[in-house]
């Protein structure tokens, strides 16, 4: 989509600090991390949110977790362990309307739930 800035990235129109890429995904740092490691991960193929891409093009989500998966073992991040999140609108606080995945970690995260 032309104004949306994760297709920006994907295209290199805005640049990012790529961490991961394949044929379909990219992996790359948040601009404003929330923890230690902070990294986005979105699919080269523009879907609004999880919702969407659950409902339009559902294999995008085995595609993104196995490039979160190999991510996480190249960086050995398993054996302490992160976090992966998506919000959908307002309440969630989504601010790009672009699927993305946050992977946090790098050190304790606070726990939600009890
Ligand atoms: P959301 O709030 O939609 O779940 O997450 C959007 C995330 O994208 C935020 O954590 C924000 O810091 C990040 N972000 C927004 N614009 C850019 C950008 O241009 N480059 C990078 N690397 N991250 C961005
Ligand atoms: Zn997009």
């Amino acid at each position: 989509m032309s104004d949306c800035i994760f297709c920006k990235i994907v295209e290199g129109k805005i640049p990012s600090t790529k961490i991961f890429e394949n044929e379909k995904v990219i992996g790359f740092k948040d601009l404003r991390p929330q923890a230690v490691i902070h990294n986005l991960f979105i699919h080269k193929k523009h879907t609004k949110n999880i919702n969407d891409l659950s409902q339009n093009d559902p294999s995008q989500l085995a595609e993104m977790f196995e490039a979160m998966r190999l991510y996480s073992e190249q960086e050995n991040l398993s054996k302490d362990g992160f976090r992966i999140v998506t919000n959908l609108g307002p309440n969630a606080g989504q601010t790009v309307f672009h699927t993305h995945f946050h992977l946090l970690a790098g050190e304790p995260l606070g726990h939600f739930g009890s």
